[in-house]
């Protein structure tokens, strides 16, 4: 049987994090966030790290060749071998193009999940939203808070805001993303791939998971 790809498409704070950490559980698949990947790089001080914080302090896209790379290694990993979640690439046409190709050699077809929702709502929530440094998981201070205030409930770190979830960084992380990441959809269309919207933010994380996963079923594949 081919590889699952399931790529989770859509603009920063639209939840494709939360979604993908419930699509590794049900599906039992590689979750590859590229975000979370230059952050490892960024605690871990290398050179590529600094190179990264500067740009996304900023809301910018980190170097094309950057990304692909990370990416190309991290498909390659043993949890990868039944199938991964992409959350955050391809974010612009040239990495999309290279995925294409690299998704065409190895005769992988992925799903494409766009979750869609309203700018005003990203605003609202990413500025209420908390990171566990050491797990990753996300919570937020409005709809998601965790038991004990600031407190992981997993491993019981404390929580901290993203430097790019500052309310100075966050409109630039939304025009980086009309200019260079909205028409990454219509070229991942145009490349065949079947393609679910999926709206974001009227229900639960859970009640939304449980759509995007419905879909995922209904092209063919079965949860773990
Ligand atoms: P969000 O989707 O909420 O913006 P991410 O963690 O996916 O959060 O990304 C944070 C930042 O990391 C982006 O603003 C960008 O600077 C960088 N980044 C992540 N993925 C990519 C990518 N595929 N290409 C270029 N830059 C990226």
């Amino acid at each position: 049987m081919s590889r699952l790809c399931v790529i989770l498409f859509g603009p920063p704070g639209s939840g494709k994090g939360t979604q993908a950490k419930f699509l590794r559980q049900s599906l039992g698949i590689a979750h590859i966030s590229t975000g979370d990947m230059l952050r490892e790089r960024i605690a871990a001080g290398d050179g590529l790290g600094l190179q990264a914080s500067q740009i996304m302090q900023s809301g910018n896209l980190v170097p094309d060749e950057i990304v692909n790379r990370m990416v190309e290694d991290r498909i390659e990993q043993a949890d990868a071998v039944k199938g991964f979640i992409l959350d955050g690439y391809p974010r612009t046409v040239p990495q999309a193009r290279l995925l294409v190709e690299l998704l065409k050699s190895k005769g992988i077809s992925p799903l494409v999940v766009h979750l869609k929702v309203d700018y005003n709502v990203i605003i609202a929530r990413l500025s209420g939203r908390r990171q566990c440094p050491t797990c990753g998981a996300l919570y937020s201070v409005t709809s998601n808070a965790p038991t004990v205030s600031e407190v992981c409930d997993y491993d019981g770190s404390k929580l901290v805001i993203r430097d790019d979830d500052r309310p100075e960084v966050v409109g630039e992380r939304l025009r980086a993303y009309e200019r260079q990441t909205a028409p990454v959809l219509e070229f991942l269309k145009s490349a065949g791939y079947q393609t679910a919207v999926i709206e974001g933010a009227d229900a639960s994380p859970q009640a939304i998971s449980k759509r995007v996963l419905d879909w995922i079923e209904k092209q063919g594949v079965n949860a773990a």
